[in-house]
């Protein structure tokens, strides 16, 4: 079911279980504000999740209450695992669902990026 974007933290959503280390994943980067790992159903040759480890549900949540520095690292950090993963060249796409209509899934802030392929339209229409 899609998230409801003003809904209060659900701690036990499945990323905030990825955080505390209870449900494996596949790392390809971490630092003091975010998490990045492989998505479980991959829609591009590369497609990684980047979190923030703060307890924010969504876009709307996290750049309302994160603090500046919590802000600037998951930012940066969406960019180094782009370019430690060598997609600036060829290029990536980012995605973050927010709420409803944007079929969000998962309570917990996620970028997706997408890249290895032309991606393609931005949206179906
Ligand atoms: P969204 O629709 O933007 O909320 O996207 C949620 C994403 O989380 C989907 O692309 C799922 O494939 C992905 N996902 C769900 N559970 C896991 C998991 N345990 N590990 C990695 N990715 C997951």
């Amino acid at each position: 079911m899609a998230v409801d974007a003003t809904q209060p933290y659900d701690d036990q959503n499945v990323f905030a279980k990825i955080l505390r280390g209870e449900i494996p994943n596949k790392t390809v980067y971490q630092d003091e504000f975010a998490l990045a790992f492989h998505d479980i159903n991959p829609q591009a040759p590369t497609h990684v999740l980047v979190i923030p480890k703060g307890a924010y549900v969504c876009w709307d949540d996290f750049s309302a209450k994160a603090s500046d520095a919590e802000i600037a690292g998951f930012v940066r950090a969406v960019g180094t695992v782009a370019r430690d993963m060598g997609l600036v060249a060829l290029g990536y796409r980012l995605l973050a669902n927010a709420g409803t209509d944007s079929h969000q899934e998962v309570p917990h802030l996620h970028v997706h990026l997408f890249a290895g392929k032309p991606l393609g339209p931005m949206l179906v229409r």
